[in-house]
């Protein structure tokens, strides 16, 4: 079959690779013009990597990647240690794969890479999705003043999709009353600190920082602070380092050595979700990753859910060509056997915005005993358990069997 995918994100990347590997003709269309050198850092569990080593760019993945030691919580005023969940020797044992962290530009080229050695994958940069058509089995993309016919469309492109208006109307992201300040420290300023993944918990806020780039060349840092509203014109913009030590003046000496230690630029980020839709799919056309279910970051697990997103996908439309019925129906498969997981943790990562944030008095004190215990550190084990590539394929809903 002959599939348009929107959008060359970490998940319209590894559902290019995951189709084109099941036979399909696979042409990505990608507004930018080249891979970004932003995003910052990712952090990945086994969930999703079990997907890119199945790809086979296990070795690529891991020669980018930093496998931190484990996960510590530390009081904003002090740096004192909350609770920790260790990885490795765990995550690597419990589910198969050791948990990592990259920068989002370094997986992006493994990813690309991978698809320009696939004869079946078409990658387009600067070709944006301008609009896409269902007119009953008949979908076309238009996409820079061009027309493509095609059997079926992923709108895999992000939080601001074209795609998403097709299957569900128009409707708004919601912002989240925080914005993301994404710094970055190169290694040898920071050479002393383990690599661990720390979050830094406070009033209102929070810090997440871990290594990422080969041979861990720098320590990448976000901190979540409120934000009235969001009046910019860009989702994104650069910062001073100024407005960090403001947002962030009282938090632990070691918090205001790191952000002594950062290399500029720093980069703002508008945090941003979307209600949980009710269908992801209309026909032959379905939206996979932050266009189906953009979700705060408070589980890092957008990427890993674009990831498994993909999996599951290609896994549907695996077999013989399709026609347009057998499409939308395997499409509905798609749909009914991942929406409920990813809602699952869309909606987490929603309330995770208050548990993080919390005023120092009461409901913080219950929370820091509960980074304390075992209940946390094994809180996620469904997350990092689930494998995309085994989970049975539910069927999609009965008036379209
Ligand atoms: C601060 C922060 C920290 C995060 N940390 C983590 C983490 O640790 N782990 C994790 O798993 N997730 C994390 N995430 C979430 C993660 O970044 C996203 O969920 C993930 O990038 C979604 O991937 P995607 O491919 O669906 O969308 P995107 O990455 O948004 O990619 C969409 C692509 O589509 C392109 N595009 C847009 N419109 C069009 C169009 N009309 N035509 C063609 N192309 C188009 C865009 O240019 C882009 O390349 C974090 C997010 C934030 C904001």
């Amino acid at each position: 079959m002959r599939i348009v995918i929107a959008g060359a994100g970490i998940g319209g990347l590894t559902a290019a690779l995951a189709l084109a590997r099941t036979g399909h003709d696979v042409i990505v269309l990608e507004r930018a013009s080249a891979v970004s050198p932003l995003g910052a850092g990712l952090q990945i569990s086994a969930n999703a990597r079990r997907v890119l080593v199945d790809l086979g760019l296990g070795d690529e993945f891991a020669s980018v990647a930093t496998e931190p030691s484990r996960i510590v919580v530390r009081r904003w005023q002090d740096d004192a240690v909350l609770g920790e969940s260790p990885l490795t020797g765990v995550h690597d044992a419990l589910f198969g794969h050791a948990y990592a962290s990259v920068a989002r530009n370094d997986l992006a080229r493994v990813l690309v890479d991978a698809a320009s050695r696939m004869k079946n994958v078409d990658l387009r940069f600067g070709a944006g999705v301008d609009n896409v058509t269902v007119e009953g089995p008949h979908v076309t993309v238009l996409s820079s003043g061009a027309i493509i016919d095609t059997d079926a469309v992923v709108g895999a492109d992000g939080i601001h999709s074209v795609v998403r208006a097709v299957v569900n109307g128009k409707d708004s992201p919601r912002f989240s009353g925080w914005a993301a300040y994404r710094a970055q420290v190169p290694r040898e300023r920071v050479d002393h600190l383990p690599a661990e993944t720390t979050n830094r918990v406070g009033p209102g806020a929070h810090v997440v920082s871990y290594f990422i780039g080969r041979d861990r060349s720098h320590l990448n840092l976000v901190f979540i602070a409120p934000e009235s509203e969001w009046t910019g014109e860009s989702w994104t913009e650069q910062t001073s380092l100024e407005s960090l030590r403001v947002a962030f003046d009282g938090w632990s000496g070691q918090l205001q050595q790191l952000i002594d230690a950062v290399e500029e630029p720093v980069y703002k980020w508008a945090l941003y979700d979307r209600e949980p839709l009710a269908t992801w799919c209309n026909g032959s056309v379905a939206l996979l990753g932050d266009a189906a279910h953009p979700m705060l970051p408070f589980m890092a697990q957008g990427a890993c859910q674009a990831i498994e997103d993909a999996a599951v996908l290609a896994r549907c439309l695996a077999g013989p060509p399709m026609n347009p019925g057998e499409t939308a129906r395997a499409l509905k498969q798609y749909e009914a056997t991942r929406m409920e997981r990813a809602t699952k943790i869309q909606s987490i990562s929603y309330f995770n915005r208050v548990v993080f944030h919390y005023p120092d008095g009461d409901e913080q004190r219950a929370r820091d005993e509960m980074f304390g215990s075992d209940t946390w550190s094994r809180a996620t084990d469904w997350v990092y358990d689930h494998d995309p590539l085994t989970v049975p394929l539910v069927s999609g809903r009965t008036e379209l069997a």
